[in-house]
Formats: C-alpha cells, sequence, structure tokens
C-alpha cells in the first residue's frame, strides 16, 4: 500500500489520527471497535446498546460480549449513535480519531490478476482507491493512507474478498 496526497487539508485532519496514545487496557488482537470507542476492557459492561443504535448495522460482539464492526455487513459513517447509545463512558468523542485502521489489499485482488474490476475504487466515499494500470493488463490497486477514513465501505465491495481491515498496532482503540 501506498500514498498519495490528494487533499493537503483533509490530509493534515486525518494526520491527528495517527497522534492517539496507547494506553493500558488496550487488547493485543486485531478486532477493530466501534468509532471512538476507548478502554473497552475497563468499561464495557456487555449491556449491548450500541449494536441496535447502529443504522448500518455493522456493530456485533466478541465472546465477552464487547462491540466489534463487521464491515462485511456495511461501512461505519460516523453517526456516532453507538457512542451516544452508550451510558458507559466507552467512548470518548473529543479524541480526534475515531480509529486508527490499516487497510491492505490481498493478491486474490481481480484487478491485480488481470480482471477487469473497479468495485472497490467505486465504493469509496472518499476517493482514496487508485486503480493503476500496469504492463500485461494487471493493475495495482492503491490505497491514499491519508484520505481513507477507515470507513469500510470497500471490503464488502470486493467480490474477490481481496480487502482486510485491521486496527494499527500501539493505538488506543481498546
Ligand atoms: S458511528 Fe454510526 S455507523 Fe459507525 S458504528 Fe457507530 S452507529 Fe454504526
Ligand atoms: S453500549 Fe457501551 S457498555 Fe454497552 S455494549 Fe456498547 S460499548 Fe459496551
Ligand atoms: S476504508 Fe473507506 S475511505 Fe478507506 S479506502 Fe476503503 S472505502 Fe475508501
Amino acid at each position: 500500500m501506498s500514498a498519495h496526497a490528494k487533499q493537503t487539508s483533509r490530509r493534515d485532519f486525518l494526520s491527528r489520527f495517527r497522534a492517539v496514545p496507547a494506553t493500558h487496557s488496550d487488547p493485543v488482537d486485531d478486532v477493530v471497535r466501534p468509532p471512538w470507542a476507548r478502554d473497552i476492557c475497563d468499561r464495557c459492561t456487555g449491556c449491548g446498546d450500541c449494536a441496535p443504535a447502529c443504522p448500518e448495522g455493522i456493530i456485533a460482539f466478541d465472546g465477552k460480549n464487547h462491540p466489534v464492526i463487521d464491515f462485511t455487513k456495511g461501512e461505519c459513517t460516523f453517526c456516532g449513535a453507538c457512542s451516544d447509545a452508550c451510558a458507559e463512558g466507552v467512548f470518548d468523542r473529543t479524541a480526534d480519531a475515531p480509529w486508527t485502521l490499516d487497510v491492505d489489499v490481498a493478491k486474490t485482488c481481480f484487478a491485480e490478476n488481470g480482471i477487469y474490476c473497479r468495485s472497490c475504487g467505486d465504493a469509496c466515499p472518499e476517493t482514496a482507491i487508485r486503480i493503476a494500470p500496469q504492463l500485461g493488463g494487471r493493475a495495482r490497486v492503491i490505497i491514499d493512507d491519508d484520505t481513507c477514513t477507515g470507513c469500510g465501505a470497500c471490503l464488502s465491495a470486493c467480490p474477490a474478498d481481496a480487502i482486510s481491515i485491521t486496527r494499527q498496532k500501539d493505538t488506543a482503540h481498546g
């Protein structure tokens, strides 16, 4: 994945997302928690109120009944309804960053194997995906890290299940 800045002001805004410090309560797994969620392990009671509040229906629960995002169901619109529904102080909307996520494209990508496909690029609301033609009919899918918000719209749009979205390491998103 490589980066090509397209919108300087947006890049400046999103660059703050990467400044969120880690906390002692971060779990070691790679699950994606709802945006702005912090201290899940310490604060979440597993009440389940955040999931039905999500208009996109993308909140599921892990084995401890703590919320996780399921991007196979759709994308996050950053509406904040999950945060509003939580009475336990799990969410910190004062944080600059809703989350810090990595989006990766696997080798099973159709475009990278010479099969025409632009599904992820068409789905991306931020135009953060560029599909660059290469010699031999193949293409490279390039995601602009600075523009990408981690919304997840590209994941469910991919017919090759080639897109994965994971937490960046050492970030507060417990
Ligand atoms: S911010 Fe909105 S769309 Fe995103 S997970 Fe929370 S409720 Fe769902
Ligand atoms: S509403 Fe808050 S306390 Fe309840 S399950 Fe969701 S994050 Fe946990
Ligand atoms: S996660 Fe969202 S913003 Fe990022 S590349 Fe995918 S669709 Fe675009």
